[in-house]
């Protein structure tokens, strides 16, 4: 299986990708997690990064495209995995794509996690990440509006999107997205 966890900031898309991917022993991939890292351990990378992601802003598209090829080649990734957090614009999505096609493969689905923008906040604001700052994570949903939303169609228009409901307790919502996955209706 080859997923997208699609959805705005703070809508539990890392908490559900660890559930997922640790039922299903799918291999989870967070570009924020990667990039997280390239900052901490200060890589060419990181230093490159540290200050978009403080601003809320994405990082260059050319960047995490090369970022995501190499990663969803490496052998723990052959067999399937959830990408979190990744793409954020369509000409990601795009490129995913192209990836994808050259190795033979192709995405199995994107699960869109939806959440009112009042439980968000409230979410985010519970963090305490460094880019979890109240102008910092209202820029983040206005960048996800703008350049990530627009994929909820591009997804559709592919027959690839299952949209879930992200309120609710852990269990329930990771029980949706099985639901979803296996393309039965949604109960609970
Ligand atoms: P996340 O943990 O997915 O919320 O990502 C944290 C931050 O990392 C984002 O606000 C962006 O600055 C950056 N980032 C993560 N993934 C991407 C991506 N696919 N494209 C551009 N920037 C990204």
């Amino acid at each position: 299986m080859r997923l997208v966890l699609l959805g705005p900031p703070g809508v539990g898309k890392g908490t559900q990708g660890q559930r997922l991917a640790s039922d299903r022993g799918w291999s989870l991939i967070s570009t924020g997690d990667m990039l997280r890292l390239a900052v901490a351990e200060e890589t060419g990378l990181g230093k490159q990064v540290k200050s978009l992601i403080e601003a809320g802003l994405l990082v260059p598209d050319e960047v995490m495209i090369q970022l995501v090829k190499a990663r969803t080649a490496k052998p723990d990734a052959t067999h399937g995995f959830i990408l979190d957090g990744f793409p954020r614009t369509v000409p990601q999505a795009d490129a995913l794509q192209g990836i994808l096609s050259e190795r033979g493969q192709q995405l199995d689905a994107v699960l869109c996690l939806s959440a009112p923008d009042e439980e968000i906040v409230g979410r985010l604001a519970k963090r305490g990440r460094v880019d979890d700052v109240v102008n910092t994570v209202r820029k983040r949903l206005e960048v996800y509006r703008a350049q990530t939303a627009p994929l909820v169609e591009y997804y559709r228009g592919q027959g690839l999107l299952r949209e879930v409901e992200g309120v609710g307790e852990l269990e329930t919502i990771h029980g949706r997205l099985i639901a979803a996955l296996n393309g039965r209706p949604r109960s609970a």
